[in-house]
């Protein structure tokens, strides 16, 4: 059983000409309390009807409604139980109605006495905004609406109103609501009866026998005080939700390194804290043409426009923000001129209008996501209903502290990765560190350790044949330039690998390099036997672009290999061809001892030697092709090598830009030259048995 029409509402019905008013709950406390005392003051035996909303609002006042039930034998209390509460006859009359009954929503207390009546019928005002909840999460804030008045006939109408409430929850108080009805509401007209007896007497001159203007003026006076009071802990409720949504997507985001979650939590907290219809994340940089959307909030029914693709560029809005560094509110989109303006281009003009229809936006709010003036990211805050809202400054500084967390937040997350990778990228380097140190110093120790068994051999024993002693000094000799060799070309390499060299790029002959490279090969080898080498590098070639004492360096390693790895009956031929791709592509052939196509990867490596060092009968330290490859790449080129296998001969293949004298080639400056030729995006040639190294 529960009813669900309001006692106000049947009440006014009575009365069309009664207006409600409105009450703060203190206003009805201070009332309520100034009634009951009445009652307590007197002893008028006064019908006493009161309902409480709650159970909880009833005990608080339990201890007056003993005293009042002193006075009274007709005294109803009603309330919606929670605890213990229920029908009872023990003292007064208890009436648990049902907490689904429209009275759980309603304030009530009537007082009819034979010298008086008052009534005060009210009900509560369920907040909607944003702003009335926050002011009636403050208790004295909650507000009613109704009448508090000392007219009879309203009073006996409430009362018969609420008795006949009460019989339906309690049929068995039939007689007694029947005397108190006989007793109090017939006599509408009745007037004071100044014989009776009380504490306080109270005579037609009484403000409360006619209490009107002073406690009218009382009740105005309390309100207008209760006014200020709410509008100042409104705001001072506002400002500290504020402060707290500030500081709980402070501490959320700065939880996080993830940028992922920084933003999907910004922008939850954020839309919720806000009560506002989609709030959106997005990163960005000023000069991006668009952005995903990938972080949103929206209140129900609002739509979606995750996963969108948001055009940047096309956006005056989004241009005006980046340009003045600052957040940029619309009120109402359909009559801002950016977004209607006739005389932008169609094509713009159109993509806004679109958008703020397509997405049902009302009202926009831009706020930019800056770190030290560097542009991160956009919040923006969508009012999609059609009445449209003014953005209020204090909400804009909130979204615009809330951007600012969310900077800093990406910064740090930014930098815990970039320190991550540097992290990789430096054990990486010290695992290659602690390799090169345990190759360089076995590498080194061999021909040490030969050094050292010759010295001591000819210091121990100076009985040894001549022929002896000089074979062990040719063998300290030959092994300790071994080191040196070996020395140099490590240096070489750790220079060319830590980027320290100075590139002098400049226009080049191939075939003049090649003759230098040959005649250095033949002054160095001038003491052996060397296969003929033929240089079909024609002089008609475009000229290249590198550093001529490098390109000269691989070319002269390259043909000291393949002299080294061909006997004299074989042949050496060097060859360049244009590839097509602004490179000329150099070959140096050999018909000597070939490469296993499954090591043709592995020549390139560092110290690799097939035979390995000890068993080495050619010399060499194991660099030399590290060596090219670093150098080609060094001018953006490509290195590679082709065998048919064993004893088929090798052909060593490398690309080299070609001169060109564009302006973007001729401002290059040398040392730029890595960028450049790297630009030029040579196209690789792949043979069945080679294999690129870059
Ligand atoms: P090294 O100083 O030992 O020549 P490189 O780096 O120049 O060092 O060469 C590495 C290895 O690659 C050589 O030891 C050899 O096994 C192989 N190699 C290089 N060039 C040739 C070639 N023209 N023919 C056969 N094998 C070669």
């Amino acid at each position: 059983m529960s009813i669900s029409k309001s006692v106000v509402v049947e009440l006014l019905q009575s009365f069309p000409s009664w207006r409600p008013q409105m009450y703060f709950k203190s206003s009805l406390t201070a009332l309520s309390h100034a009634m009951e005392d009445r009652v307590l003051a007197g002893s008028d035996n006064p019908l006493v009807i009161a309902s409480f909303q709650r159970e909880r609002f009833y005990r608080q006042e339990a201890h007056r409604y003993r005293r009042i039930a002193n006075t009274s034998d007709q005294v109803y209390v009603l309330a919606s139980p929670e605890t213990d509460f229920k029908h009872s006859s023990h003292v007064y009359e208890t009436v648990a109605f049902e907490p689904t009954d429209v009275l759980a929503q309603e304030w009530h207390l009537i007082i009819i006495g034979q010298h008086y009546a008052s009534c005060l019928i009210c009900r509560e005002k369920l907040t909607s905004t944003v702003d009335d909840k926050i002011s009636s999460a403050i208790d004295a804030s909650r507000r009613f609406e109704g009448i508090w008045t000392f007219d009879r006939q309203v009073s006996i109408k409430a009362a018969k109103i609420l008795l006949e409430r009460i019989l339906i929850y309690r049929p068995e108080l039939q007689n007694k609501i029947e005397q108190a009805r006989q007793q109090y509401l017939l006599s509408q007209t009745s007037a004071p009866k100044k014989s009776l007896k009380s504490k306080q007497s109270v005579t037609s001159d009484s403000p409360l026998a006619n209490p009107d203007p002073f406690v009218q003026r009382l009740v105005t006076y309390l309100q207008a005080g209760q006014y200020k009071l709410l509008k100042a802990n409104k705001s001072l409720a506002i400002k500290q939700q504020k402060e707290q949504l500030l500081n709980s997507v402070t501490a959320a985001i700065r939880r996080s390194l993830d940028i992922e979650e920084i933003l999907r939590v910004a922008v939850q907290k954020l839309g919720e804290g806000l009560g506002v219809c989609r709030c959106v994340v997005y990163r960005c940089s000023e000069t991006d043409a668009t952005a995903t959307i990938n972080h949103e909030f929206i209140r129900p029914g609002i739509n979606s426009i995750k996963g969108r693709s948001w055009q940047l560029e096309e956006n005056p809005l989004f241009k005006e923000v980046v340009e003045l560094r600052e957040a940029l509110s619309i009120d109402h989109t359909n009559k801002d001129p950016r977004i209607n303006q006739q005389s932008r281009s169609k094509e713009k003009e159109q993509y806004l209008q679109n958008l703020v229809q397509n997405c049902s936006i009302f009202s926009w709010l831009l706020v930019p996501v800056l770190y030290k003036d560097r542009l991160l990211g956009m919040v923006e805050l969508h009012h999609c209903e059609p009445v449209p809202i003014v953005w209020k400054s204090e909400d804009v500084a909130l979204v615009d502290a809330v951007a600012t967390q969310i900077g800093v937040a990406l910064i740090q997350a930014e930098a815990y990765a970039n320190l991550e990778d540097l992290n990789e990228q430096l054990e990486a380097l010290d695992r290659t560190r602690s390799n090169l140190v345990a190759i360089t110093g076995h590498e080194l120790r061999t021909p040490l350790s030969t050094i050292q068994v010759c010295l001591e051999s000819l210091a121990s024993e100076p009985d040894m044949s001549p022929e002896l002693r000089q074979i062990m000094l040719n063998t300290a000799l030959a092994d300790s330039e071994r080191m040196r060799q070996l020395i140099q070309d490590f240096l070489t390499l750790s220079r060319l690998e830590s980027g320290r060299i100075e590139w002098n790029v400049e226009p080049l002959s191939l075939a003049e390099c090649v003759e230098l490279a040959i005649s250095n090969v033949r002054s160095r080898l001038r003491e052996e036997k060397l296969p003929p080498i033929r240089n079909w590098t024609s002089t008609k070639l475009p000229l290249v672009e590198a550093d001529g004492e490098w390109l000269v360096e691989v070319l002269a390693k390259l043909l000291d290999n393949a002299c080294k790895f061909t006997n004299a009956e074989g042949q050496i031929t060097i060859d360049a061809q244009t590839n097509g791709s602004g490179s000329l592509e150099v070959t140096i052939a050999d018909t000597g001892r070939g490469i296993e196509p499954q090591r043709l990867d592995r020549v390139f490596d560092r110290f690799y030697q097939e035979e390995g060092a000890l068993r080495r009968s050619t010399g060499g330290t194991g660099l030399g092709l590290a060596i090219c490859r670093q150098i080609v790449s060094g001018w953006g080129g490509e290195i590679w090598a082709e065998s048919a296998g064993k004893n088929q001969g090798s052909q060593f293949h490398f690309t080299i830009p070609i001169f060109t004298s564009s302006p973007t080639t001729d401002n290059q400056s040398s040392s730029d030259s890595k960028s450049k030729t790297t630009k030029n995006g040579r196209k690789k040639k792949r043979g069945p048995n080679r294999q690129s190294k870059n």
